[in-house]
């Protein structure tokens, strides 16, 4: 059997921890060797007991928590080829040569570059007298799998990322809460989602929460939004209803590229309507508590997959992701995913709202 390394990088997200005991469980069962990496990047360049042997109890009774119980963290050393270097040591001095990744873009960027390097890590080691020629002949890369562990489903390449479900179902549960207490006192609520790069979070829980309206980064809204915004509110008062909802993506902006913060839509409501309006920012609430069915599941399925898909590498195979694609388990190309969605960011950047749209569908 192989020695596989699983661990936990970027952003939490509920699932994470399914993943991992699916990664731990499938190995062990194929009669690998299985080892956690506490605090992501850091944990890998630390070493120590950051890197501890997994056994099959030691991922009971985790399915059901949210987060992530081996850590996540961002590591600037990483980032470093000194970092990088002190990884590849901690990693063969354990003879780790399988790592499965759960994280964002940039925790999978970071396991490409690790992986492109790696020829060059082993030389160093050797050189330096850490590790013998030996070990660097039987080593010559390190196979990698990964996975997307975020709430913000802001991955191309994938239907959905490991977290988004839930943090659905927590929007649904507080928007739900929101609207008894608006229906009373006829008020209109402003409620901020998470999604600094990608609506999904605030398109998806509108339309499944009746708003009346929503802002996303990616289809701006033009200048004149306030007239927009405010018409549409005043026609579904005239309609009898007696709230509004308006959900906002934490990085919305107009056309101009101004940001349109939740204060600023309860400001123009207020001012314009002399509608009583609120705000209500859900924060990190929407990363947190017990994830849903579909994040267990998907996260039980991506980790075994992953592992299969670990058993069929040679140093030579180029790393990979574990995506859900029309609910199957597929294996894409890591770089051709981060490329695309590094692509819809500069799309964005640019103002090519069209392009960032089309990338972010399917291909
Ligand atoms: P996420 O994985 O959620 O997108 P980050 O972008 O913060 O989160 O990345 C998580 C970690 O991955 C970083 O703190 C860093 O250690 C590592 N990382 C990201 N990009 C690179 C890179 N280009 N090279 C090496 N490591 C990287």
């Amino acid at each position: 059997g192989r020695t596989i390394a699983v661990f936990t990088s970027g952003g939490d997200s509920q699932g994470m921890n399914s993943a991992v005991r699916s990664v731990v469980r499938m190995g062990i069962y194929l009669g690998c060797k299985v080892y956690f990496i506490n605090e992501g990047y850091q944990g890998m360049v630390d070493g120590g007991d950051n890197i501890r042997l997994a056994d099959w109890n030691s991922v009971s009774d985790i399915i059901q928590k949210g987060g992530t119980i081996i850590g996540s963290a961002r590591c600037a050393d990483f980032r470093t080829p000194e970092g990088r270097l002190k990884a590849c040591f901690n990693l063969l001095e354990r003879d780790i040569t399988n790592l499965v990744c759960i994280g964002g873009d940039g925790s999978l960027t970071g396991a490409n570059q690790f992986r492109k390097d790696w020829p060059d890590l082993i030389k160093d080691l050797v050189q330096q007298g850490k590790i013998t020629q030996e070990k660097a002949d039987a080593n010559p890369n390190i196979q990698i799998v990964g996975m997307v562990g975020s709430i913000d489903n802001d991955f191309c390449g994938t239907d959905m990322t490991i977290g988004t479900d839930s943090a659905l179902q927590r929007i649904i549960e507080a928007i739900d809460a929101v609207v008894s207490t608006a229906q009373s006192h006829q008020r209109s609520f402003v409620v901020e989602v998470m999604g600094r790069h990608c609506g999904y979070l605030a398109l998806v829980t509108a339309l499944a929460s009746e708003a009346d309206f929503c802002f996303i980064p990616e289809w701006p809204p033009p200048s004149n939004w306030r007239d927009i915004l405010c018409a549409k509110l005043q026609q579904q008062r005239k309609e009898g209803q007696r709230l509004n909802i308006i959900i906002v993506a934490e990085g919305a902006i107009d056309r101009d590229g101004n940001p349109i913060t939740a204060e600023l839509v309860k400001d123009v409501v207020n001012k314009t309507l002399k509608y009583d309006t609120r705000v209500t920012v859900l924060g990190h609430v929407q990363r947190g508590g017990a994830p849903s069915a579909f994040d267990r599941l998907l996260g039980c399925r991506m980790g075994a997959e992953a592992v299969l898909a670990l058993m069929e590498m040679t140093p030579e195979s180029e790393p990979c992701v574990i995506s859900i694609d029309g609910n199957q388990m597929v294996r894409v190309p890591l770089m051709q995913c981060v490329a695309r969605t590094q692509k819809v960011q500069a799309a964005m950047n640019e103002k090519n709202w069209e392009l960032a749209v089309q990338l972010r569908g399917r291909s």
